[in-house]
């Protein structure tokens, strides 16, 4: 930390503020300039008690940290990338990933078709809503436990692995036992609570950001996971609030190489979220892959016409085929099976 005091302070002043710092575990070094005094506190700023509160002393003018907060998530603590393990299947590695299915689970038939078509297309690992955030609470709120059966049915029938939303801290058990995969939602990004107990299930974690997140809280937020021994973590950006009416959320491809440069984790993008369009879908899918996402979470439907949630977002079975044709050259391009 870098602590910089005011001017004309008294020196013993001064030397409260260092005592402090040795008080809270780190050692000062001072460094005097023409008109400032600045104080070099050494010491693990992520183990250590944080030195914040001098703000708060009349003789101190500012408290600036030096290192990153995140420990476990940084490339530093693990400079190769992480692969995370889903029933045989490598998150992360050189193959990308397509997850796909409908934004819920309404029905035996609409999951059962979804799934094959999206499995035959290319996806490997199928998605689908069984608890549903919504935004009103007279809206579809997914078929719950059913909705986990038919996902469970599914997986039976085309060896597809599952990702599904986990809710709520009271649903852990009942989510874990039937997904591959637990989705931590946008909404509950910061539910710090429900991190812990989706880390102690020792379940591959894809965590999305959340829409008002800035990306340095959604790895803090992804350090709750690791730090609880769980290294099955992915990331997963699908877009943040911003001033745009064309697009239901923004999609913020650059987090992409960001959280690549300072995370070991896997990024997934979802551009259905993301957008909020079916037909912006292809074009996004298109620059995830060149900015280097390891896999891709998109919203298929055998008729969105009719969806229970998301209709405008989700895509036909063809649509999804024609995405999976349009994505294979840059898929080529960049390197990536
Ligand atoms: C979803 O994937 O259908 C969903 C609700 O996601 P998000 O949390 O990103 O809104
Ligand atoms: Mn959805």
């Amino acid at each position: 930390m870098i602590v910089v005091l005011k001017p004309n302070i008294t020196k013993s002043q001064e030397n409260a503020v260092l005592k402090e710092i040795r008080k809270l575990g780190y050692e000062p070094h001072i460094m005097r300039g023409v008109a400032r005094t600045v104080i070099g506190a050494i010491g693990d700023e992520r183990t250590h008690h944080t030195l914040e509160t001098l703000l708060s002393w009349p003789q101190v003018e500012a408290v600036m940290p030096v290192q990153k907060k995140y420990k476990l998530v940084s490339r530093e603590a693990h400079p190769s990338n992480s692969i995370v393990k889903v029933r045989g299947l490598e998150i992360g590695g050189k193959k990308i990933h397509i997850m796909a299915g409908p934004c819920s689970v309404e029905s035996e038939k609409q999951l059962i078709n979804t799934a094959f078509a999206v499995k035959k297309a290319g996806a490997t690992i199928l998605r689908g809503g069984a608890f549903k955030p919504r935004t009103s609470p007279y809206d579809f709120q997914g078929l719950g436990e059913k909705g986990l059966k038919l996902l469970a049915r599914a997986r039976e029938e085309t060896g597809m692995p599952i990702i599904t939303e986990l809710l709520s801290e009271a649903h852990v058990d009942i989510v874990a036992e039937y997904a591959d995969i637990l989705q931590i939602g946008t909404r509950n990004a910061q539910n710090f609570q429900l991190l812990i107990a989706s880390a102690k299930t020792g379940k591959p974690i894809l965590l999305k950001r959340g829409f008002a997140m800035r990306i340095e809280e959604w790895l803090l937020a992804g350090e709750y996971i690791l730090s609880n021994n769980n290294p099955n973590l992915m990331f997963c950006e699908r877009g943040i609030r911003t001033f745009e009416t064309y697009t239901r959320n923004t999609l913020d491809l650059s987090a992409v190489p960001i959280v690549k440069q300072e995370s070991h984790c896997p990024i997934v993008v979802d551009p259905s979220q993301g957008s909020g369009r079916a037909d912006l879908v292809i074009a996004l899918c298109r620059g995830a892959i060149a900015v280097g996402a390891d896999a891709l979470l998109i919203e298929v439907h055998p008729n969105p016409t009719e969806a229970w949630s998301d209709g405008g977002q989700q895509l036909t079975p063809e649509g999804f085929t024609r995405l999976m044709h349009e994505i294979s050259p840059i898929i080529k391009a960049v390197g990536r099976e």
